[in-house]
């Protein structure tokens, strides 16, 4: 359950102002429709008249070519014309001027409502005049012609001087029947406009519901996740983006499963490692509250001994968290590493010489690296600190410092058990422990390989370990060199 007011309130705003896939769905399908058919509708119905009578003008130059051809042969004249009239349903009069009056050669009248054949000889006298004045060509449309018995039709005359002889061919088509067309033309788009509209969202519908089926299912599987049901299964749909999104979400609810896991297991070494020094404490100083003679150097020095390890654990803790969190930035100065680990080792001399450990080591030259000084200090101690604890009974320790181009390399070595190789990804984890034995009450706080990755991360430094079981280990860093310095004696 979501129990933030605010966020819920943000979800509720959400819902209510984004539309569902349907009607997204249903008002893409819809624009297109409209669009398609506005197109068609311009296309056969605003132009239709245009094509046609350019389709009409056409067949009159056609039939114009052949006829003109044919002019020297009566009986060809007479085929041409019978035949375009009757395959273009057009009337056509072909006339021969001589010696001022016109014979005409041929005629055809399919349709007896044409023009050129109801008009007076002074209309089809004016017909040719306007041919002469316009080159030779001219086109005229006529409507609501009073002689003609069709409402409207395309008149074309052509005057032409073929071999001396001056010819005039009249032609004339019906234009008419297209109102009437248009307009079933109208009414049918209208029906087909309602019937597609209704179909896309039909089909929006539709196609929602099986694109937006296992959404569904994947938000309910969501929000049980979201209650801490890592067990969660997130189940795909049949198509590519839903099972890469199941499958997504299957990986993100494994990641929280395993991050659940690891927190409750830190909450439980934290309690236990706060607890054992705070048990000892407490344990000792009731010893010497109450039974007399205890109040010695010895016990006292336990409870001195534990409440340091509790504010180790406690500063290591606060270390960590702030170098996860990037509280605790680098700050980054020129210092001369070799001498730094120099003096490191002077102070493990005491320890070396009580408890028979060597820690040995090597160097060339003295280099210096721009890093943050302390913070490389923690670096060195906490592996110094890991290699006394883990080495083997030689109890040898080696620090090796190694130059390779501008980079210096630092490793701790010790003869230890090692580490075994399926491991090795694993310690540089916050309580981590090879052994699962807590021996950490011994050695260490079980957050030193965390910090020391946190702050080699931090620096952008190369890192790792090599070893295996039964050979020691070798835990290194790589700084940049910034210069060689002088070396200190
Ligand atoms: P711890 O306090 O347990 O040493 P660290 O974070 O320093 O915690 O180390 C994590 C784990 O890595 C250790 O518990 C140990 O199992 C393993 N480890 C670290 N250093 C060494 C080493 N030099 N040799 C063998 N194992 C090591």
């Amino acid at each position: 359950m979501n129990n933030n007011p605010n966020q819920q309130i943000t979800a509720g705003k959400r819902n209510r102002r984004v539309s569902g896939i349907s009607w997204r769905l249903f008002g893409a399908l819809a624009v297109f429709i409209v669009l398609t058919l506005v197109i068609i509708w311009i296309f056969q119905v605003v132009l239709l008249n245009i094509f046609y009578e350019k389709s009409k003008i056409d067949e009159f130059y056609d039939a114009e070519g052949e006829i003109i051809e044919s002019v020297g042969d009566i009986e060809k004249l007479r085929k041409a014309v019978f035949l375009h009239s009757i395959d273009s349903d057009m009337c056509i009069r072909v006339f021969k001027i001589s010696n001022g009056s016109a014979d005409e050669l041929v005629g055809s009248n399919p349709n007896s409502g044409c023009v050129i054949h109801n008009v007076s000889s002074d209309g089809l006298s004016l017909l040719y005049e306007n041919a002469v004045d316009s080159n030779g060509r001219y086109i005229q449309k006529v409507s609501n012609m009073p002689d003609a018995k069709r409402a409207s039709s395309t008149v074309y005359v052509s005057v032409r001087e073929i071999g001396g002889d001056k010819y005039v061919l009249m032609f004339d088509s019906d234009l008419a029947p297209f109102n009437a067309t248009v307009e079933t033309l109208e009414q049918q788009f209208s029906w087909i406009m309602s019937v597609l509209i209704i179909g896309a969202l039909v089909w929006a519908l539709f196609v929602s519901r099986i694109i937006c089926a296992p959404m569904k299912k994947m938000s309910r599987s969501a929000r049980r996740l979201a209650k801490g049901d890592y067990g969660e299964h997130f189940e795909g749909g049949g198509y590519k983006e839903a099972d890469e999104l199941a499958d997504a979400l299957n990986f993100a609810a494994s990641e929280l499963a395993k991050n659940d896991n690891l927190q409750r297991e830190l909450i439980a070494n934290i309690s236990h490692d706060l607890r054992t020094p705070l048990t000892m404490i407490k344990g000792y100083s009731e010893v010497i509250r109450d039974i007399p003679g205890e109040n010695n150097s010895e016990n006292v020095q336990v409870i001195i001994d534990e409440s340091e390890r509790l504010t180790d654990l406690v500063n290591d803790m606060l270390d960590l968290s702030k170098i996860r969190s990037g509280t605790r930035k680098p700050e980054l100065e020129d210092f001369n590493i070799t001498e730094t680990i120099r003096t490191v080792m002077q102070r493990y001399e005491k320890l070396t010489e009580k408890d028979g450990y060597t820690v040995s080591f090597d160097f060339d030259v003295d280099v210096c690296v721009k890093a943050d000084t302390t913070m490389i200090l923690q670096v060195i101690y906490n592996l110094i600190n890991n290699a006394l604890n883990y080495t083997g009974d030689d109890k040898k320790v080696k620090i090796v410092q190694s130059i390779k181009d501008n980079v210096v390399h630092i490793s701790v070595i010790d003869t230890g058990e090692g580490i075994e190789e399926e491991q090795i990804p694993y310690i540089w984890d916050r309580y981590y422990k090879v052994d699962k034995v807590h021996k950490r009450a011994a050695v260490g706080t079980g957050l030193g390989l965390s910090i020391v990755k946190g702050i080699l991360e931090a620096h952008g430094a190369a890192y790792g370990v090599e070893s295996s079981k039964g050979e020691g280990s070798s835990f290194w860093f790589e700084l940049e060199i910034s210069s060689f310095c002088a070396e200190n004696e």
